[in-house]
């Protein structure tokens, strides 16, 4: 761990903690008192600050909106009924942290930065975190190109930030999605594996208009053929067929999701044959109309374990049956949320205790 002295802390005057609506939290607008700030600049990172959080200043002419150079990553911190706090997995993200900081030609931060600053700023801000049914303190680390120079090229300074929200689901309820036959989020040789923040503004186009059509979230398929399932953009998807569950086998167009580790890990230890491998579209569709495909699930952080209920494919819809009644994700579902909050034996040692 960082030692305090190792980290430089500013505190807000007077927190803002009585202004939240906690019944109206939502996803992501609701931003807890203190961010975490470390510089990079000649080769080094410099001593992590804590600063209140708020607008930061930079040029308009910094690489990272011009040629989006930048990443982020999305984990969660929970409390229990006793006020103990847990983060999921960090250090799954700390790895694809640099994963992604690598493919994208930025710096990797070095050991324990990335989980030792989360640590501080969950203990500075743990009031924040809310205990209801669904809700967590979502932490979003991130790194941008700070560099003041209009020209492509790696820029040689960086922000790591990481900033915290209190949040409910993300999607509340099922999910209908689409199977898109003609665009792509991520192609081979691409950078679908990072979590790089262009990935998401070129999804956002496909992803309004299935929106608009009435869709929450697009099924991707590949980018060469459309023929084979990919992910959904914020989450992967799984699938049950009896005592098989299965998913897209991971390729450097698809997010290596710590919950979908984590599922698939899981469904091992209770008995299923998990399958990751290809999946085409033609299978799928088989399987929906034979009535074989009895689950459908995304999986992510921010969405948690998300029931699949509706399925288009090129102007047809497919129905699953009623989610209430779905073994797997019912059982997985709320056991996440107590393993999450440690009330739950975790056999796998996945949580990390800060409080
Ligand atoms: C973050 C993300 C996921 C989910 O990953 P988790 O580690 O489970 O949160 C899945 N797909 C994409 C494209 C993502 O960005």
């Amino acid at each position: 761990m960082i030692a305090n002295k190792m980290m430089d802390i500013e505190k807000i005057d007077k927190s803002r903690i009585d202004q939240v609506e906690w019944d109206n939290l939502g996803f992501g607008k609701v931003f807890a008192d203190h961010m975490v700030v470390v510089e990079y600049h000649n080769g080094q990172w410099e001593t992590p600050k804590v600063r209140p959080y708020g607008p930061m200043h930079f040029s308009p002419a910094i690489s990272a909106l011009h040629y989006g150079q930048a990443i982020f990553e999305g984990l969660k911190a929970f409390k229990n009924d006793d006020g103990e706090v847990f983060v999921f997995r960090p250090e799954k993200n700390a790895i694809r942290f640099n994963k992604s900081a690598e493919r994208m030609c930025m710096p990797p931060l070095p050991d324990g930065l990335f989980v030792d600053s989360i640590r501080q700023l969950v203990e500075m801000d743990h009031e924040w975190i809310p205990k209801g049914e669904g809700e967590s303190l979502y932490i979003r680390p991130h790194m941008f190109a700070i560099d003041e120079y209009v020209g492509v090229r790696p820029s040689e300074s960086y922000l790591f930030v990481i900033f915290t929200c209190p949040v409910n689901r993300y999607y509340t309820g099922e999910v209908k999605v689409k199977i898109e036959p003609k665009y792509t989020r991520a192609a081979k040789g691409g950078t679908g594996h990072a979590k790089a923040a262009g990935n998401y503004g070129a999804a956002l186009w496909p992803t309004k208009t299935a929106q608009d059509d009435g869709y929450n979230a697009i099924l991707w398929t590949d980018a060469q053929t459309h023929e084979y399932l990919e992910e959904s953009g914020t989450m992967n998807v799984i699938f049950r067929s009896g005592n098989k569950i299965f998913t897209p086998e991971l390729s450097d167009s698809i997010l290596d999701g710590v919950t979908r580790d984590s599922v698939l890990q899981l469904a091992k230890d209770w008995g299923f044959e998990v399958e990751e491998r290809k999946i085409s579209v033609f299978e799928l569709i088989d399987l929906l109309r034979e009535g074989k495909l009895d689950e459908a699930f995304g999986a992510g952080t921010a969405a948690t374990i998300a029931p699949i209920r509706t399925i288009l494919y090129q102007g047809v819809e497919y129905h699953l049956t009623d989610t209430t009644t779905w073994p797997f994700t019912n059982k997985i579902s709320p056991y996440f949320d107590r393993l999450k909050r440690g009330v739950e034996a975790d056999s796998h040692q996945w949580n990390f205790r800060i409080l």
